[in-house]
């Protein structure tokens, strides 16, 4: 089958990594020559932003699918018209890149967020009480645009763009889980996983798994998955992304329509992982069962401050040394401050074992450059 997908990052790697054990062919579209599927896959340098690049990548394809939800939705819209199979639907990729529409989603489903209100212009008038936060419609991605704005001094900081006016939550836990259905309508759900701030260095880069959750919260969390599964009228692989606040109520965050990052520990951490789940999803396969074997993390390959231009992982043959640690590069030649060049995922039989090696994992490796 001719598999295309609209971005070429890590994610869209890692997924043909994992399934190149079948017989398909992969293609990829993305703008960066260098793009980590380049050497891996069928490559087009192009921008999956313009209608006709994703048009005629498309138009030969048996199906269609995304490795980052910034693509031109209307040229999916379009595909499908033309019988080309496109997973998850325009429909939902649409909602999703607009968080006024992914929030409307949300209460029109009943599913738990945040109170909003929707600002389209800076003459609006903010009804929500300090502190709120700002979340741009469009164009937010890794924690850009979104802004929290606490005192009326910071009112002059608000941008002007069209926004999600939301609620602070007062988060005790962020968690995520990765939901998955095929077009025959089977569903399937990862087990929760958690960002652990390190107390030491105050990062938001551990992800572990399994999360120890009361039964109030996991059945929280199961009402959410169930109600998304059904409201979102798609094959597709979804990361939903939760709060937990200090009361013990779970609300959505926001919702990827995608592989996410907060799943990679799931490559050796859980029966299948979120790519072989996803490629399931791609061609309507039985979907994979996803439990956790054991404890496992993962923790984010990212550029150090300072450094740009050739990258040069420090540390890496150590790291190769330990037990149950798993190195995984994404074929990125240049790091600059904060890009994500790998993971490494790691596994242990208790949570405080995990902790402790990922902590030391962390110490012992720096991308930095030649
Ligand atoms: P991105 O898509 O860029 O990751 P998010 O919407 O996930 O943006 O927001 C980034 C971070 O901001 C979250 O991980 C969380 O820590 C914080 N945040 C976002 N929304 C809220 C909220 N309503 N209350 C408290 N913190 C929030």
């Amino acid at each position: 089958m001719k598999i295309g997908i609209l971005g070429g990052g890590q994610l869209g790697r890692m997924l043909i990594q994992s399934a190149l054990k079948y017989d398909d062919q992969f293609y990829t579209l993305d703008p960066a020559s260098d793009a980590p599927c380049n050497n891996i896959s069928h490559f087009t340098q192009g921008n999956f932003n313009d209608y006709e690049t994703v048009l005629n990548f498309g138009k030969d394809k048996d199906v269609v699918t995304i490795e980052i939800e910034h693509v031109n939705a209307d040229a999916l819209a379009e595909l499908e018209k033309q019988g080309i199979k496109v997973v998850p639907n325009a429909a939902i990729i649409k909602t999703i890149q607009q968080k006024i529409l992914q929030k409307e989603f949300y209460k029109t489903y009943g599913i738990p967020s945040p109170d909003f209100q929707v600002v389209w212009n800076s003459d609006e008038k903010i009804m929500m009480p300090l502190p709120f936060v700002q979340k741009m419609n469009t164009g937010g991605y890794d924690g850009k645009g979104v802004q929290v704005i606490r005192t009326e001094e910071d009112y002059q900081h608000l941008w002007k763009e069209a926004s999600v006016i939301e609620s602070l939550v007062d988060i005790d836990k962020e968690l995520s889980v990765i939901v998955a259905r095929n077009e025959n309508g089977e569903t399937n759900i990862f087990p929760v996983t958690e960002m652990v701030a390190d107390p030491k260095l105050n990062l938001l880069d551990f992800n572990v798994c399994p999360v120890l959750l009361t039964e109030d919260t996991q059945r929280q969390i199961d009402l959410i998955t169930e109600k998304f599964l059904n409201a979102v009228n798609s094959p597709g692989l979804f990361a939903i992304e939760l709060f937990l606040d200090k009361e013990g109520k779970i609300w959505v965050n926001e919702t990827a329509p995608r592989l996410h990052n907060s799943g990679h520990q799931s490559q050796e951490g859980n029966t299948n992982s979120q790519f072989e789940q996803m490629y399931r999803v791609v061609k309507n396969l039985p979907l994979a069962d996803t439990d956790a074997i054991t404890y496992s993390g993962m923790l984010n390959l990212v550029g150090a401050e300072g450094y740009a231009g050739k990258v040069l992982y420090e540390g890496m043959e150590e790291v190769l040394k330990l037990p149950e640690t798993y190195i995984h590069l994404y074929g990125k030649t240049e790091t600059k401050p904060g890009r994500k060049m790998g993971h490494i995922n790691v596994l242990a039989d208790s949570r405080e074992e995990l902790m402790e090696k990922l902590v030391m994992v962390k110490s012992m490796v720096r991308v930095i450059a030649e």
